[in-house]
C-alpha cells in the first residue's frame, strides 16, 4: 500500500532550529518586531559567510541579504533545506525531509513498513590516505599546528580524488566529490564509526564540508566522545579542528592530559529526541561513567557565549558542574596559542545563579 504523502504536511512537522542543529548549521536566534528570526551564519545559496541569512523561525520562510545573492532567490523550508544539502533530484529531497519529519515525531498516515531511504547501510569513507603519510603530515594540517601524533589519534585522511558513492531512493547511483579534502571521521559513543566531515583544502568550494547524506545527523554525536568515557572533565569544542587544537594544549601540560576534548557540531545542543539519539543524552552517559566537571569552550563571540551559558544551564542540570572559558574575543580555540586555550580552561567561570549577571556582562561587552 502507496504511503499518502503529502509535502506541506511534512514540511510543517520540521521545526528549522531543530533541523539546524541536526545539521550542525551555525546561527543565531534574534527577536524583532516580526517575530523569532533565525540568523543563519554561511548562505548555502551564494556562499556569504557574513551572516546575511533571515529565516521566520516559524515559517521557515525568509531572504538572504548579500550583495551576491541571485534576485529572486528567496527562502523557504524546502529552498533552503534543497541549497543546503545539494541534492538536485526531488525525490531524494522528499526523502530527506521525510527522514527528518521522522525523527521530529512524524509519523506516516498509512505504512506497510518502515522504508530505507538510502539502502547503503554501511559507510564507507571516500578512497583516502592515511595520514600522517610516510611519517609527514598535510600542510593544511602542519601549518594549523596539528601536530602528527594528533593526526593520527584523530584518524585522519587525506582524499586526493575519492568519491561517497550512494544508491538513492530510484535505485540511481550517486556521488559526492571529496576531491581534496581532508577526511575526519565520527565515531559514537561505542567507537564505531557513523558519519564523517571532508573538509577542503584549497579553501575554493563553496562547501567547506561536505557530510555524507544520509548519514549526516552529527547533530545527535558527540564528536571524540567515545574518548572521553571515564573522563571526570571534558572541555566541550565547537568543531572538529577546535577539539584537535584544545587537545593540543591540554597534552602540552601534564596536570591537564587526564582532561578530555569532545565536540559539538554547531553551538547547541540537541535534546528530547524520543530514542536518546541526541546529544544530551551522550553527556548523560559520560556522566554515568564518571565525568563530574565541564568546561564549554566556543568561541570568544558574544553569541558563542551567551550560547555556551544556554547549554551550560541545561549541562547543570544533570548534576555536573560547568564552567565556561572566556576566549579573546572573536577567537576559537584553534586561532590562539595553546596557552592561550589553558589560561581560558583554567579562569573559567562557573555557571550558577550568582554568576549569571557576569557572564551576560562579559557577552555584552563582546
Ligand atoms: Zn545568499
Amino acid at each position: 500500500m502507496a504511503e499518502l504523502l503529502n509535502i506541506g504536511e511534512l514540511l510543517d512537522n520540521i521545526d528549522m532550529e531543530s533541523y539546524l542543529d541536526r545539521e550542525g548549521v551555525t546561527y543565531k536566534i534574534a527577536h524583532g518586531s516580526s517575530g523569532t528570526q533565525i540568523n543563519i551564519k554561511e548562505c548555502p545559496v551564494c556562499g556569504s559567510n557574513s551572516w546575511k541569512v533571515y529565516l521566520n523561525a516559524e515559517t521557515g520562510l525568509g531572504n538572504c541579504f548579500a550583495g551576491d545573492h541571485p534576485p529572486g532567490e528567496n527562502y523557504s523550508k524546502w529552498n533552503f533545506i534543497k541549497a543546503w544539502t545539494g541534492l538536485q533530484n526531488g525525490r531524494e529531497i522528499v526523502n530527506h525531509i521525510k527522514t527528518v519529519a521522522r525523527e521530529m515525531g512524524w509519523r506516516a498516515r498509512k505504512t506497510t513498513s518502515v522504508e530505507v531511504v538510502y539502502d547503503q547501510t554501511e559507510l564507507k569513507l571516500p578512497e583516502s590516505t592515511e595520514l600522517p603519510f610516510k611519517g609527514r603530515n598535510l600542510k593544511y594540517l602542519s601549518d594549523r599546528n596539528i601536530d602528527l601524533g594528533t593526526t593520527g589519534f584523530f584518524h585522519l585522511r587525506y582524499s586526493k580524488s575519492g568519491v561517497f558513492w550512494y544508491r538513492n531512493h530510484d535505485g540511481e547511483i550517486k556521488y559526492q566529490d571529496y576531491s581534496k579534502r581532508i577526511i575526519v571521521p565520527i565515531f559514537d559513543m561505542k567507537g564505531e564509526l557513523v558519519s564523517f566531515q571532508g573538509r577542503d583544502v584549497t579553501d575554493k568550494s563553496e562547501r567547506k564540508y561536505l557530510f555524507p547524506p544520509g548519514f549526516s545527523s552529527t547533530g545527535k554525536h558527540l564528536y571524540n566522545g567515545h574518548n572521553a568515557l571515564g573522563a571526570k572533565q571534558i572541555v566541550v569544542c565547537e568543531g572538529v579542528f577546535d577539539v584537535m587544537a584544545t587537545k593540543i594544549a591540554l597534552d602540552e601540560e601534564m596536570s591537564l592530559r587526564s582532561v578530555a576534548p569532545v565536540g559539538t557540531f554547531g553551538k547547541h545542543l540537541s535534546h528530547g529526541s524520543s530514542e536518546g539519539e541526541d546529544q544530551l543524552n551522550k553527556f548523560i552517559q559520560l556522566k554515568e561513567a564518571g565525568l563530574k566537571d565541564i568546561v564549554i569552550m566556543w568561541d570568544g563571540e558574544r553569541q558563542a557565549l551567551l550560547d555556551a551559558v544556554a547549554a551550560g544551564q541545561m549541562l547543570k542540570g544533570l548534576g555536573l558542574v560547568v564552567r565556561i572559558a572566556v576566549l579573546p574575543p572573536g577567537k576559537d580555540p584553534n586561532e590562539v596559542a595553546p596557552s592561550v586555550v589553558r589560561r581560558a580552561y583554567w579562569d573559567s567561570i562557573v555557571v550558577n545563579n550568582r554568576n549569571m549577571v557576569k557572564l551576560k556582562m562579559l557577552a555584552a561587552k563582546r
